[in-house]
């Protein structure tokens, strides 16, 4: 967990922005380094992450409701928006790149592995 994630043949490790634009884009990716298709993959984990933030995100504007003398909302509003971004920012960190199992690939492999 909390690692960004490589390149599954090459190792090539990817920035944290690199990451994030791949997630947006198609799933099947290729290595900039050794030109390989991989495929981007989001973990389990994100879900996990996702309800750890939405938990934290209710708890925190309960305890600002509790404080709150006046009934004015920006302040719900501001822990909301914040645990929203906060949960984005560890997306990259929750996304892994897969081989993709193709007989053609496979074989390619092979005949360099023999050379
Ligand atoms: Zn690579």
């Amino acid at each position: 967990m909390f690692k960004l994630p490589v390149c599954p043949y090459c190792h090539t490790i990817y920035r944290y922005n690199k990451v994030r634009k791949l997630n947006k884009k198609e799933k099947v990716q290729v290595c900039y380094h050794c030109k390989k298709e991989f495929k981007v993959k989001r973990l389990r984990g994100m879900v996990v992450l996702g309800a750890i933030v939405l938990i934290l995100a209710v708890v925190t504007n309960l305890i600002i409701l509790n404080n709150l003398n006046s009934l004015n909302l920006t302040p719900l509003l501001i822990s909301t928006v914040a645990y929203v971004i906060l949960g984005f920012i560890f997306v990259p960190f929750f996304i892994d790149f897969k081989k993709i199992k193709k007989t053609e690939q496979k074989l390619s492999n092979e005949s360099k592995k023999k050379k």
